[in-house]
Formats: structure tokens, sequence, C-alpha cells
């Protein structure tokens, strides 16, 4: 029987696009400004332009302007280069996103590295990866913005908390590991080379997932009352054809163990938009030497 509290991402990211809204609204009112977001799509990858045109969707919505740029799969680097640089000198624009990934002949880090720094709202910028070691002012990549809300939510102070992150990608891994430290974490960041890997996330009061591979993490790999959040997103087959969505955890299994723990879908994936947006705004105030609001979701 499953004990474990669900940690409601979809509910939360709504009351914090709510949130963001009525800031937006504000700006509009105070300052005469409105935050402009644009992503580049590169290609006809179907589910890159599902993500694409819900980005610009609740961007709309939150009361933002809304930029598309569609690119052919053949593009050359020159050309989307010569595109985010256009962006870049765009004053009604003050996010950037690259929607990945990229055609093969495209070389990612180059574009993401051609992205202006304070319009890099996916933070994925190494300037602003490194801001983030150093515990700088960065623009913070939204995943694991959105898993850190989530779990401060659940937890409270995080001081001391023993934590296990299963996963050293720059875009999760990495700088939820970082976040976390700046929360004054214990934090080890687990990957296909750790071993004794059940041992290690045993350990963790809060263990995040973010691997890529459909149910790896047990219910007997989790502590007791430990936090769990997944942050995979993993389509496995169904008899009738469609697939269904799952993430890296057993869900039914470590619900039964865990203290909270989050579903997929319904987790941290709407968390990922909210934050995008929440990233945009910040930017957009920095950008007009306006003071950033701190962003809190509106009561449920
Ligand atoms: P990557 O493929 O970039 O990284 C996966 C990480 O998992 C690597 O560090 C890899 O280790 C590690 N890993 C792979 N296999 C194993 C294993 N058997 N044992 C231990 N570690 C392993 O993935 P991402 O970080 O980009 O994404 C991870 C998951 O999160 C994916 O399912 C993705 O779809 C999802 N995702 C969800 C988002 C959301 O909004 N909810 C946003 C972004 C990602 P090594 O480094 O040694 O290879």
């Amino acid at each position: 029987m499953a004990t474990a509290t669900l940690i409601d991402g979809k509910n939360f990211a709504a009351r914090l696009r709510t949130s963001i809204a009525a800031h937006v609204a504000r700006l509009k009112t105070d300052y005469g400004m409105t935050p402009g977001l644009a992503v580049v799509l590169a290609g006809e990858d179907p589910a890159s332009q599902i993500y694409v045109r819900n980005k610009g969707l609740q961007a709309r919505e939150a009361g933002m302007n809304s930029f598309e740029c569609r690119l052919p799969a053949t593009v050359t680097q020159a050309e989307l280069l010569n595109k985010i640089a256009e962006l870049n000198r765009d004053p009604a624009i003050n996010g950037i996103l690259v929607q990945l990934p990229l055609p093969r002949q495209i070389d990612s880090q180059t574009v993401i590295q051609s992205i202006a720094v304070g319009k890099d709202v996916d933070g994925f910028h190494p300037l602003n990866a490194g801001l983030l070691a150093v515990g700088g002012t960065a623009m913070v990549p939204c995943t694991p913005l959105g898993c850190l809300m989530l779990i401060k939510d659940q937890v409270g102070d995080l001081a001391g908390q023993r934590v296990v992150v299963l996963g050293r990608s720059n875009i999760v891994g990495k700088p939820m590991a970082a976040l976390l430290l700046r929360e004054h974490c214990t934090v080890t960041i687990a990957h296909s080379r750790t071993r004794d890997l059940a041992d290690e996330c045993r350990r963790a009061d809060i263990l995040i997932a973010a691997v890529g591979k459909a149910h790896m993490v047990k219910g007997d790999w989790i502590k007791p009352g430990a936090t769990v959040i997944d942050v995979g997103i993993n389509r496995i087959p169904t008899p009738d054809g469609k697939g269904r969505l799952v993430g890296d955890v057993d869900f039914a299994a470590a619900s039964e163990v865990a203290g909270a723990i989050t579903p997929v879908p319904g987790g941290v994936g709407p968390m990922t938009i909210a934050c995008l947006l929440l990233n945009t705004l910040t930017a957009a105030c920095r950008q007009h030497g306006v003071p950033a609001p701190e962003v809190k979701p509106v009561p449920a």
C-alpha cells in the first residue's frame, strides 16, 4: 500500500505560473515593460515541436511576449548563429532558448555559447554554469531549479540533508548538485561508473533520479521516509502501441517506502516550463535594471 505523500508538481507549477503572471502584469503597469521569450527550433522533431508550442503558449498565458523562430533541419551553423546574434541585439527579447537536440551538422556547445549570458534562460552557457558553481548571480537551469523548489516546499530547511543525485549531465545532474550544495546539503553525485549504486541511494534523505532509464531505481534502493524526485521521462511500450511515460523510479514500489515522491508525468516536468518563465521574468528585470521579484507560488 502506498504511504508516500505525492508531490504534485503540476499543481505547484500552476500556482507558480499564476504568481509569475501577476508579477508580469505589475511590471507592465509600473515600468511599461513586457518580458519577451524567443524559442528557436531547428528541424521538425515531433517532441521538440510539442515542447516549443507549450513553452510559447505558457509564456503568452503569463502575459509575456513569445517569439517562435523556426528554422529548417538543413540550417547551417552560420545561419543559426546569425539568428541568435539578431535575437541577442533585439531589446524586445529578454530570454533566448534554443530547443535541443539540434540537427547533426550543428555544434550545440558553439550555439549555446553564442547566446548572450543575460538572455540565457536555460542557464546552459558555461559562464552561467561557472557562476552557479562559485555562488554568483547566475541563470539557473530550469529543471534543477524546479526540483529545488519542490524539495524545499516538501522538506523545508535543507542544511545537513544527505542527498544523492543520480546522473551528472550538464543540464540536470551537475547544476542540481551545485544548487543543493548552496543549500548546505551533503551531496553525492552518482553515475554509470558508480560502484554499489543501490547502497549509495539507500543513504539518501533526498534522492534525485535523472538518468533516463525506465524504472531503474527500485523500491529497496530507497531509505524509508526519504524524499524522491524523479526527473526521468521514458516512454515504454503498451499493448495499444501508444506507449506510456514513466520515470527513472519504480513508482509503485518506491511509494511504499518513500516519505514523499514526485509522479511521472505531473511531477518535475511542469516545473521545468514554469521555471523557464521565471528565468525570463528575472532576465527581463535584470536587463531593465529593475529589482527581480522573489516569486513564490500562490497559496494552494
Ligand atoms: P543524460 O543522458 O545527459 O545523462 C544521464 C546520466 O545518467 C549520466 O550522467 C549517466 O552517467 C547516468 N546514467 C546512465 N545510465 C546509468 C546507470 N545505469 N547507472 C547510473 N547512472 C547512469 O540525461 P539528462 O540528464 O539530460 O536527462 C536525464 C533524464 O531526465 C532523461 O530521462 C530526460 O528525458 C529527463 N529530463 C527531464 C526533464 C524534465 O523536465 N522533467 C528535463 C531534462 C531531462 P554517465 O555520465 O556516467 O554516462
